[in-house]
C-alpha cells in the first residue's frame, strides 16, 4: 500500500532497506550465532545520520519525527531485530534527555549522539522490579554536589557498549512512585561497572547487560528534570518509544512473510507449488493482511505522537500491542508455510520466529499493555458522564 510518503521520508526508508539488504542480511545468521554486537553495523548508521533522525537540528540532528524513525526501525527490523533493538534501545535511552534534559545537558549529549558517536542504554529494569517497575532498590543518595548510586540495574540493551546510561533511581524511598528520579551516568565513572551477559532465546546480536553501581558517584547536574519526576521521565519516555517496539513488529513480520511466500512459490508438492494450493494461500492471505492493518495503526499512531499530543500512553500501547502479537503470530505462521525448512536455520525464519518474542516482553509486556489501554478507558469513560 502507497503510504505518500514525503521525498525525504521515502529517502530515509530506501536507505534504511538499503543497509538492511547489503549489510545486515549477509551477517544476521553470523551475528546470532555468535551473539555479536554489531558495530560494522553500527557505524554505517552512524554514517548516514540515521542516529540523528529524530533529534531536533539545534543539537545536530536532523529534525524529523518519530514517524521518520520508525521508517527506518520497520526496514531495519525486516532484516534483523537483533540489530533493530540495538538502534532502538539506543533512541530509548535519549528520549530521557530529549523530553526532560536542561539545556546544558541537551548540548552536552545530543551531538554525540545525533552522529553515533556515542551509544545510549536506559536502565530501568532490577531482578525484583520488572513489569512493577515502582519497587526498584536502587538509590541515589545527594552528598553535597554528588548523587552517589548504588544498585543493580538488569537486562540492558547496549549495557557496556553504550557510552551514555539514562538510570531511574530512588531519592526517597519513602515516597515511593514519587520517590524515583532520573540521572545520565557516562560509561567510566569510578564504581560505575558492567556485570552479567545474558545469553538470549533471540535477538542474539542485542547485547543484554547488567549494570552494577557502587558508590558510583555522579555531579548534581547528571539530575534530569527535577528530582522526584523519575518514573513520569520513565513512562513518557515509553509512550514516545513503543510505538518504535510496534514497527520492529511491522519489520520482523514483512520479513518473515516475504521470506514464506519466495519459499512457497519455489516449493513443489503434489506436482505444483505449494503457493498454488489454497490452505497455503489463506495462510499468506491473513499474514499480509495482519501485516497491513498493524503498519497503517504504526503510522497513524507514530504521526499522532509527532503531533504534540500530550497523553499518548494509550494509543502508543495500541501500536506496541496490535503490531508485536502479530509480528508473534506472523513469524509462526511462516515456519508453518515452509514446513520442516522453515524449522532450520539455512532460512531466516526461524530465527525471525525466535526473536520476534522479545516484542511481547520488553518496554512493558502486551500484558502490560492492555492494563494501559484499560486504565485510559475508564478515564476516558469517567470523563464522559
Ligand atoms: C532482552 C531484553 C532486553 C531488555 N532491555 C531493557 C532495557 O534496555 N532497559 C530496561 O530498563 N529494561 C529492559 N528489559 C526489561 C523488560 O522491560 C522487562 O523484562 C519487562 O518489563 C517485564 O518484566 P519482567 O521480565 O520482570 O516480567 P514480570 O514483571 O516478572 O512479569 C511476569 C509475568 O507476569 C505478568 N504480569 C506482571 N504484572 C502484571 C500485571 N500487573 N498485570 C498483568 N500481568 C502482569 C507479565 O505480563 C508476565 O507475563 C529487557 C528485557 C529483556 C528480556
Amino acid at each position: 500500500m502507497d503510504y505518500f510518503l514525503t521525498e525525504e521520508q521515502a529517502m530515509i526508508r530506501d536507505l534504511a532497506r538499503q543497509i538492511s539488504d547489503e549489510k545486515v542480511m549477509p551477517v544476521r545468521a553470523e551475528l546470532d550465532e555468535k551473539g555479536e554486537f554489531p558495530w560494522d553495523i553500527v557505524h554505517t548508521l552512524a554514517q548516514s545520520d540515521f542516529f540523528g533522525i529524530n533529534i531536533s537540528e539545534e543539537y545536530g540532528g536532523m529534525g524529523l519525527g518519530g514517524f521518520e524513525f520508525c521508517l527506518a526501525v520497520e526496514e531495519l527490523s525486516r532484516a534483523c531485530l537483533g540489530v533493530s533493538t540495538t538502534y532502538a534501545a539506543n533512541a530509548l535511552g535519549t528520549y530521557p534527555l530529549m523530553l526532560y534534559g536542561s539545556e546544558e545537558q541537551k548540548k552536552k549529549y545530543l551531538p554525540d549522539i545525533a552522529s553515533g558517536k556515542r551509544l545510549v542504554a536506559f536502565g530501568l529494569t532490577e531482578a525484583n522490579a520488572g513489569s512493577d517497575a515502582a519497587g526498584i532498590q536502587t538509590t541515589a543518595t545527594l552528598d553535597g554536589n554528588e548523587y552517589i548510586l548504588n544498585g543493580t540495574k538488569q537486562w540492558i540493551t547496549n549495557g557496556g557498549e553504550a557510552e551514555i546510561y539514562t538510570i531511574i533511581a530512588m531519592t526517597n524511598k519513602s515516597k515511593g512512585a514519587r520517590g524515583a528520579s532520573a540521572f545520565v551516568v557516562e560509561k567510566g565513572t569510578p564504581g560505575f561497572s558492567f556485570g552479567k551477559k545474558e545469553n538470549k532465546l533471540g535477538i542474539r546480536a542485542s547485547i543484554t547487560k547488567e549494570l552494577v553501581f557502587d558508590n558510583c558517584r555522579i555531579p548534581k547536574e547528571n539530575l534530569i528534570g527535577k528530582q522526584g519526576l523519575g518514573f513520569i521521565v520513565a513512562m513518557k519516555t515509553l509512550d514516545k518509544s513503543r510505538t518504535g517496539v510496534g514497527a520492529q513488529g511491522v519489520g520482523v513480520a514483512q520479513g518473515a512473510f516475504e521470506a514464506a511466500a519466495e519459499f512457497a512459490k519455489e516449493r513443489q508438492q503434489f506436482g505444483q507449488p505449494v503457493i498454488s494450493i489454497q490452505a497455503v494461500q489463506h495462510m499468506l492471505a491473513d499474514m499480509a493482511t495482519e501485516i497491513e492493518a498493524a503498519r497503517a495503526l504504526v503510522y497513524s499512531v507514530a504521526k499522532y505522537v509527532d503531533s504534540g499530543v500530550k497523553d499518548v500512553s494509550k494509543e502508543s500501547a495500541m501500536a506496541k500491542l496490535f503490531a508485536t502479537d502479530m509480528a508473534m503470530k506472523v513469524t509462526v505462521d511462516a515456519v508453518q508455510v515452509m514446513g520442516g525448512s522453515g524449522y532450520m536455520k539455512e532460512y531466516p525464519v526461524e530465527k525471525m520466529m525466535r526473536d520476534a518474542k522479545i516484542l511481547q516482553i520488553y518496554e512493558g509486556t502486551n500484558q502490560i499493555q492492555r492494563n494501559v489501554i484499560g486504565q485510559a478507558l475508564i478515564k476516558e469513560t469517567a470523563k464522559k458522564k
